[in-house]
């Protein structure tokens, strides 16, 4: 099956002309549509983009250059649902004209260079599974030994269930290199898109330096009924929106997509990576297994209460997350 690679920087032009808007239900032109960087021209509403375009939106012409292209995913479970999990994973690549739910890469946004991973939605979901997790592992290895920023723009329904466990290892994989960056001075920006759930939102994209949101992006661990029940009670409106958690300190700035190549660029102008000399040490800040999970087990306290809206005791937080996302799917 000819796989259409590197992406077609040709938009994805669907047959239809003309699409509705979710959120106020008039009719958009597909011209229009793209025109307006996929945004509803009137109500705002942010469409999801595809790999190809968040490039193209956000990266200075040709600059970017992919890494790690030729990672596939296997199927290390023999996992079948309906569908044999390859089935599923060879419907995506010819639906995408990509290798897997992510990319990651370098490229430099007014000049200034990054290492950057960008999920695409429409590839199972945008989940995160070995490969997922691997490409995120590496770029943010590949910032920490470039010394230059890590941007990553997360659009993902969370673990990829047909990879079982070795999904949810995925979590600690993405999660320990941030630590070294941290460590070492390097800033870290996680742009948070429709949607941003489960176990991506439950690792890295919650740990950066900076977390921007799209507006009215869905950002939450695990399903609105899920969460309501899980803790016994309703839930406030909008609990799981950029703006809810603007509002309540999990998110930096909801920045609108017109204005995002903007920000990003202003920010890695503001936050330089630490020259080396004056860096701390990164090896000497607890870097250890151990280190690691209790300061996962600590963030992800502040991220899954703040979340769900509950008071969450230290050290259990594992649990009831693994118990919240399984019993969602
Ligand atoms: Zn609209």
């Amino acid at each position: 099956m000819p796989i259409k690679f590197p992406f077609s920087r040709r938009r994805d032009v669907s047959a239809e002309t003309w699409v509705k808007c979710p959120s106020c239900e008039s009719q958009i032109f597909n011209k229009q549509l793209e025109r307006n960087l996929r945004v509803c021209p009137t109500c705002g509403h942010h469409f999801r983009m595809s790999v190809g375009e968040r490039i193209d939106l956000l990266l200075d012409d040709d600059s970017f250059v992919e890494r790690d292209a030729g990672l596939e995913s296997g199927d290390p479970l023999g996992f079948h649902d309906q569908k044999p999990y390859p089935d599923r994973l060879e419907a995506s690549r010819v639906k995408t004209g990509l290798r897997e739910a992510a990319v990651w890469g370098t490229g430099t946004i007014d000049g200034q260079r990054i290492a950057i991973a960008i999920f695409d939605f429409r590839f199972m979901g945008g989940s995160m599974g070995s490969v997922v997790g691997e490409k995120l592992a590496r770029c943010f290895e590949a910032a920490l030994h470039e010394r230059i920023p890590a941007v990553v723009i997360s659009a993902s329904g969370g673990a990829r269930m047909q990879e079982g466990t070795l999904s949810l290892l995925q979590l600690a994989k993405t999660t320990a290199p941030l630590t070294r960056l941290d460590g070492a001075g390097v800033p870290f920006i996680s742009v948070l898109t429709d949607p941003t759930t489960g176990g991506v939102l439950a690792s890295f994209a919650s740990l950066g330096d900076v977390i921007l949101a799209e507006p009215r992006a869905l950002i939450g661990f695990a399903g609105a009924r899920v969460a309501s029940g899980t803790v016994g009670e309703e839930l406030p409106d909008g609990f799981q929106t950029a703006e809810f958690l603007l509002e309540h300190g999990l998110v930096d700035r909801v920045v609108p997509r017109a204005e995002l190549r903007g920000v990003l660029s202003r920010l890695l102008r503001v936050l330089p990576v630490a020259h080396l000399a004056e860096g701390p040490a990164g090896e000497s800040r607890g870097w250890g297994p151990i280190g690691v999970l209790s300061g996962i087990a600590e963030r992800l306290g502040g991220a899954v209460s703040d979340t769900v809206g509950i008071g969450v005791e230290s050290g259990t937080n594992g649990d009831l997350a693994t118990t919240r996302e399984e019993s969602e799917r």
